[in-house]
């Protein structure tokens, strides 16, 4: 009752449930798991669980101190996130934190401190931890949150109660998109396809504008599946493009979001949003990358399953079936295996920062060769 509106992980708001109804929750917890399946979502459900003014099983979403907490701005529920292009957490924000934990709670029964992407705590800062986590201050709850859980100190972790939070099944991803978000089904199964077990992703997605993007970078693909050489080297140009502009926009836009405006910053403060800013528009641009090639993938799934199975039965792109059966009357099914394995490839090698138009170029070149009819094969 507590987590109704949280997509899957019903054991782990099972054992927060249990320890709520019994009095019995933990001082610290570690939330692990991948990014983007909601262990943050559940960390603020919590806190809000824990200090909503309503009287009933679970938060209201809608009284002062729900609302505060949605929005960041409840004094004693606090967010550590790491900052700086480093993305790090330095021991100065460690020792505000510790403030607070020590200071009297302003208004809730039970003060929340979560700790987002833990795993970036500098070395000095989980030392500095450490003595908060040995000596716990009374009536706080710590929820530690990563996706690499190696990456943080046995010590840190031998003091909390790990839960740990798994990729969310795509059929639940499609039916929270149809059920809550009222998408439409065809849409919702192929955004469950590429959200990767990740429900932020989905939600990404969703407001991206998908059907746009997807009929984008599959008409790229289209032309090169049409195209000769010439054509190739063109589309790798426009990519190339399409990626430096959203470069040279993307901390505009983030500034854009977050109603900031640099006019209201001084100095080094300047300095260290740009650079926080810009690793964001990194990791924005990466996300856009791994989409292109998730699309892509899917498309050429499609043609396989319909290459094997001899008619367009459970295909996702519905739209497209008939140029898609042409195509898989036009390559081998080993041939179609290897252009996705190469799109995997091309993926995997641009997450390492290769160079964009060499990759590219690389996949295409494989794809090419793998579609017989191509006059113009490399
Ligand atoms: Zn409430």
């Amino acid at each position: 009752m507590y987590f109704k509106e949280i997509v899957s992980h019903e054991r782990q708001c099972g054992i927060l449930s249990e320890a709520i109804d019994n009095g019995r929750l933990a001082h610290t917890y570690l939330f692990c798991g991948p990014d983007g399946v909601g262990k943050k979502l559940v960390a603020v459900r919590l806190a809000k669980v824990l200090n909503c003014m309503a009287e009933n099983n679970g938060p209201c979403n809608t009284c002062g101190i729900c609302r505060r907490i949605e929005e960041g701005i409840y004094p004693d529920v606090k967010i550590l996130k790491p900052r700086g292009k480093d993305r790090i957490i330095n021991v100065e924000s460690v020792g505000e934190l510790q403030r607070f934990a020590n200071q009297k709670a302003y208004e809730s029964k039970i003060k929340v401190i979560i700790i987002d992407d833990a795993h970036r705590m500098r070395p000095d800062a989980s030392n500095k931890l450490l003595k908060t986590l040995e000596e716990p201050p009374a009536k706080t709850v710590l929820i530690l949150i990563t996706s690499r859980p190696d990456m943080l100190f046995a010590t840190v972790i031998s003091r909390c109660q790990a839960i740990s939070f798994n990729l969310v099944p795509e059929a639940e991803i499609e039916r929270y998109l149809m059920d809550v978000r009222e998408v439409e089904a065809g849409e919702a199964r192929v955004i469950a396809s590429l959200s990767g077990g990740r429900i932020s992703e989905a939600i990404k997605l969703l407001s991206d504008g998908l059907a746009e993007k997807r009929s984008g970078y599959i008409n790229f693909m289209k032309s090169l599946l049409k195209g000769n050489a010439a054509a190739m080297f063109d589309i790798v140009k426009r990519l190339k493009e399409q990626f430096e502009e959203m470069e040279k926009n993307s901390v505009k836009m983030i500034m854009k979001s977050k109603k900031l405006d640099y006019g209201e910053f001084s100095g080094n403060a300047v300095d260290e949003l740009e650079d926080e800013f810009k690793a964001e528009a990194m990791s924005m641009i990466q996300a856009e990358k791994e989409e292109m090639f998730g699309i892509w993938q899917l498309w050429f799934r499609d043609i396989l399953i319909t290459k094997e199975c001899g008619a367009e039965v459970n295909i996702i792109n519905k739209k497209d079936s008939g140029e898609i059966r042409l195509l898989s009357e036009k390559a081998e099914y080993s041939g179609i295996m290897d252009c996705i394995c190469a799109i995997d490839n091309a993926r995997k090698m641009l997450r390492y920062h290769a160079d964009l138009s060499m990759v590219m170029e690389d996949l295409f070149i494989t794809i090419m060769k793998n579609f017989k009819n191509r006059e113009a094969v490399i």
